[in-house]
């Protein structure tokens, strides 16, 4: 049995879910348990929409909603002939999407946005985009359905964050999931999210559904994880800012693991533990072009291999800037800010705090800058007024690059990658190392990756 996640550029357009199908339905033969994720940019669309309807703005809400609703029935137009399945699919989708418009007017009418609302919210995305594959493969001719993880990924109740109860989820998967695949149909089984002991839907944290694909693949014992994105596997520099970049064909788990945890924008950093735990091979391949081999990450890979480090970048994030004056600045301060963003949901990617300057940076998804302002002016309200935080400001938007390195003799390329930085003039506005001395991120203005990359990309002699 295999595993196939796809994530959301790989089902961003009726032509990509085509692509999609066409990949499931050769593989079929061996039994393939598909984990989807959401339609590019639509997790963070409904997030939105909840958020402005928490704050009064409803309209903005709507407008979201109907621009979903445009753009995934759009979607079905394109993929589904007339017909019953067609018909069925559409009101599906209307159905969720209204359920979603009565959230956010209770969301509106309570005027806040718990995290569990927030949950409930988020999760409907992958509701939405497996209904859609499902149907599709059906139309194709290959027996499909939609499973929802709330049926089968059993989580604790802390929402945006949840963690799978092994045990349960694997009795779960075992009865909801593995007769599916036994009697020839192909589960398509929402990335991202599950439920807890009540029921209630929960998620794992943004960019969870690789953690799904896991969390499916080590409860059913499955052959192999395969995680399906659109570049060729794991490279050691994003291919679309250095073309010859190369494909890191080969890793260990140890490895993998290092390059997710520094560099979680290509795989969620939870992915690899429990498929190790269990030694099931991952594969990160190209659903763009599934005949390219990508990379293969296994227990014990040929230590005669060759090894290279991996440059990892993330760009759209942004600085946010707690800034405090006088003597009231504390550690205390520093924590309260973090927590008031974990309590709202928000990830943080790296934090670094300032005795001298007196105060802390927190580095976010671009699309949160708004949101993590709010909730630190409102934590921080009395110290205002007490002029102890003098303010809260969005700061430079960034990027962070990491050099995730092997350990294996070729000098620490951590300190190469600073200096090259130095030598091109970017400016460095933060770093955090690893306990490790391969592996570094560094934290700089989002204009200079283009010449960034590519420049440490040869300095590194990659
Ligand atoms: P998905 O939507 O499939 O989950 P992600 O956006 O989470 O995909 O991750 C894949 C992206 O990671 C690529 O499109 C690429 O832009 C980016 N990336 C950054 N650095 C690298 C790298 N060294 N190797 C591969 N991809 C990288
Ligand atoms: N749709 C979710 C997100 O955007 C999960 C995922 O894509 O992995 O975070
Ligand atoms: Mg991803």
């Amino acid at each position: 049995m295999l595993v196939f996640k796809f994530g959301g550029t790989s089902v961003g357009s009726a032509e990509r879910i085509q692509a999609v199908a066409e990949i499931v339905e050769a593989a079929r033969a061996r039994g393939v348990v598909v984990v989807l994720s959401a339609m590019s940019g639509v997790t963070n669309a409904l997030i939105a929409g909840a958020r402005s309807a928490a704050e009064g703005d409803e309209r903005q809400s709507l407008a979201i909603q109907a621009d979903l609703l445009a753009r995934h029935l759009g979607v079905v137009e394109e993929l589904l002939a007339a017909g019953a399945e067609r018909d069925a699919l559409r009101e599906e989708i209307v159905a969720r999407l209204d359920g979603y418009e009565r959230l956010c007017r209770s969301i509106a009418t309570l005027g806040e946005l718990t995290l569990r609302g927030n949950d409930a919210v988020a999760s409907l995305g992958e509701e939405l985009s497996t209904r859609i594959l499902a149907a599709l493969l059906r139309a194709r001719g290959t027996d499909a359905r939609a499973v929802s993880a709330t049926a089968c990924v059993r989580t604790d109740s802390q929402h945006g964050a949840a963690r799978p109860d092994m045990a349960e989820t694997r009795r779960l998967v075992n009865r909801h999931v593995r007769p599916l695949v036994e009697g020839g149909v192909v589960p398509v089984v929402t990335g991202y999210i599950g439920a807890d002991a009540r029921g209630v839907v929960t998620t794992l944290g943004r960019g969870g559904s690789d953690y799904s694909a896991a969390i499916l693949g080590t409860a059913l014992d499955a052959e192999e994880v395969w995680i399906w994105t659109d570049v060729n596997g794991i490279l050691t520099a994003d291919p679309r800012l250095v073309p010859e970049a190369r494909t890191l064909t080969v890793l260990s788990y140890h490895e993998a693991e290092e390059l997710a945890y520094f560099g979680a924008s290509v795989l969620h950093p939870k992915t690899v533990a429990p498929l190790a735990a269990q030694g099931i091979p991952l594969r990160i391949a190209n659903s763009l072009c599934p005949e390219q081999p990508g990379t293969l990450i296994l227990p014990e890979p040929d230590p005669e291999r060759e090894r290279r480090p991996a440059i990892i970048s993330t760009q759209g994030l942004c600085l946010v800037g707690v800034v405090g004056q006088g003597d009231g600045w504390s550690l205390l301060l520093a924590s309260r800010a973090l927590r008031a963003l974990a309590e709202a949901g928000l990830d943080v990617l790296m934090f670094s705090q300032s005795f001298s300057e007196r105060s802390l940076n927190v580095v976010l998804h671009r699309e949160e800058r708004e949101h993590a302002i709010h909730v630190l002016e409102r934590e921080f309200a009395n110290e205002r007024a007490l002029g102890i935080v003098a303010r809260i400001e969005a700061q430079a938007e960034v990027a962070t690059v990491s050099v995730v390195g092997m350990p294996n003799g070729n000098s620490a390329p951590t300190a190469r990658a600073y200096a090259a930085l130095g030598a091109l003039g970017v400016r460095v506005v933060s770093i955090g190392q690893a306990a490790s001395e391969y592996s570094v991120s560094l934290v700089i203005p989002e204009g200079e990756v283009a010449r960034a990359v590519p420049f440490l990309h040869r300095e590194l002699g990659l």
